[in-house]
């Protein structure tokens, strides 16, 4: 009788997922009554474009999660990979072994971060580990340092940094806090800095910048500036929206940091590499970040990888006044595997070889003029982003920016359209994100706003509808 049940449960199962038994818990999604409905299966890439198990073809236009930057099918870096397995598929990198991959890739990175002067790096295998690691390097620092009081965290409302505990805690969303009891209370959230939806009327760019950096000074001084060790920011926000800073917001928030003594890290998980026109957001913006944190195009995204820079004068402070620690005891079995760290080592120099962030700002105006074309829709509230990043807010008063009733499942519709014309992006709520592969090509581009363009018209006959009544 257990035998058939078994049988009629997997064939029940067989059904849901379009004769695939499904047994897998997907990250993210919705709810766990629905992680056995039928998930998108994706067989195949190419380019810029993936396949389903049925044979359709889709534009990604959010590079995987913002990350294959190179596209679907670059042999060069099947290629690193292979050489790699069939000489040293592993060897770890604790108590001062290592490889040769792992070597190479450090002293890439070091060459390639000018913005602030690097010294160090420390392996990880995802972006929530590296920033995870931060914690606990800078936790590192302040003990070293004789501060054991200066242990607080300053990240902003809407950042992404991760899911693990502590980078949830980082992050400040408030879908991955509520149900899982964070953030931990040593992690405080300062304002987004989102000119559109939370500039005051008629408060210019730099003024609201003023504004955020006083904020932010305001809540040091409340909590005693002896007890925040660091302040973590995106270059340009990602996942919680695409929000790119207001004039003036880089130079003033580093501006009273510096004033305190707190670090800053660049979390440049998703800016890194060229997505915004430069190889770094910190290039871009000039931030001169103590430590970084890089991950997803690193290898684009051939390989699970991420790695944190560390500046030569955290790193001298460390060396100088760890003696009374101990050593650094934290590390990955697989921080600074081989294949990873071979993978990424070809990915970097693709990337210096065919000047990607060049490539990016070359291809950039087609998306972001072309995209802005779609203001003539009164339901889109705001058109943002730079070089190949962009979100589209819509929002059913553009001029109160009022959201939609949420049972109209406006951004999920838009969603579902986007697929129907042969296109992924990332929805969240009822703003839509897109991060294109930075291989793409201008001839791509168009079809990708022409696709966005396709499903916009759905949209606009769908809220018409809803309207209607
Ligand atoms: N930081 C940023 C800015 C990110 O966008 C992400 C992932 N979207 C992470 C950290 C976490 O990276 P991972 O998913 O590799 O842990």
């Amino acid at each position: 009788l257990k035998e058939q049940a078994n049988v009629s449960k997997a064939a029940e199962r067989m059904s849901l997922s379009g004769g695939q038994s499904h047994d897998m818990l997907p990250p993210f999604t919705a709810a766990w009554q629905y992680t056995d409905a039928q998930p998108l299966i994706i067989t195949k890439s190419e380019g810029i474009y993936v396949y389903d198990r049925e044979g359709n073809k889709y534009l990604d236009a959010l590079a995987g999660l913002w990350c294959t930057a190179l596209g679907g099918n670059e042999p060069r870096l099947v290629e690193a990979a292979m050489k790699q397995l069939q000489t040293l598929p592993y060897y770890q990198s604790f108590w001062n072994r290592t490889t040769e991959p792992a070597l190479e890739l450090s002293s890439q990175l070091i060459n390639m971060f000018t913005a602030s002067p690097m010294a160090k790096v420390f392996f990880t295998n995802s972006g929530s580990e590296c920033n995870d690691t931060q914690v606990k390097l800078v936790w590192y620092y302040n003990n070293a340092m004789g501060r054991p009081n200066k242990k607080k965290f300053i990240a902003r409302k809407k950042a992404y940094h991760g899911s693990t505990l502590i980078s949830a805690s980082l992050t400040g969303l408030t879908p991955l806090h509520g149900s899982f009891d964070l953030p931990v209370q040593w992690v405080l959230h300062t304002d987004t800095p989102h000119y559109w939806r939370n500039a005051n009327p008629g408060e210019s760019e730099e003024d609201f910048s003023t504004r955020l950096a006083e904020s932010l000074e305001k809540l040091i001084l409340q909590e005693g500036p002896d007890t925040i060790a660091a302040f973590i920011g995106e270059p340009v926000m990602g996942a919680g929206g695409v929000i790119p800073p207001p004039k003036g917001y880089w130079p003033k928030v580093q501006e009273v940091l510096k004033k305190y003594d707190i670090l800053l890290i660049a979390d440049e998980v998703v800016t890194a590499f060229g997505r915004l026109g430069t190889m770094f957001g910190s290039d871009l913006y000039e931030i001169k970040p103590d430590l970084v944190s890089l991950a997803k195009a690193l290898s684009s995204a051939y390989m699970p990888i991420g790695a944190i820079l560390m500046s030569q004068h955290l790193f001298d402070e460390i060396a100088a006044h760890s003696n009374k620690l101990g050593g650094f005891s934290h590390g990955f079995t697989y921080s600074g595997h081989p294949v990873a760290c071979a993978v990424a080592s070809e990915c970097l120099k693709i990337y210096q070889e065919r000047n990607i962030p060049q490539h990016v700002s070359q291809v950039a105006p087609a998306f972001q003029e072309g995209m802005r074309e779609f203001y003539k829709y009164p339901f889109i509230g705001e058109i943002r982003g730079l070089g190949l990043i962009m979100a589209v807010e819509f929002v059913a008063d553009r001029d109160t920016k009022a959201a939609f009733p949420t049972d109209w499942g406006v951004g999920t519709y838009f969603g579902s359209r986007t697929m129907a014309h042969g296109m992924l992006v990332r929805v969240s709520g009822d703003i839509i994100m897109m991060s294109p592969h930075l291989i793409i090509t201008e001839g791509e581009v168009k079809e990708l706003v022409s696709k966005f363009g396709a499903a916009l018209e759905d949209l606009a006959a769908y809220i018409e509808e809803k309207r209607n009544g």
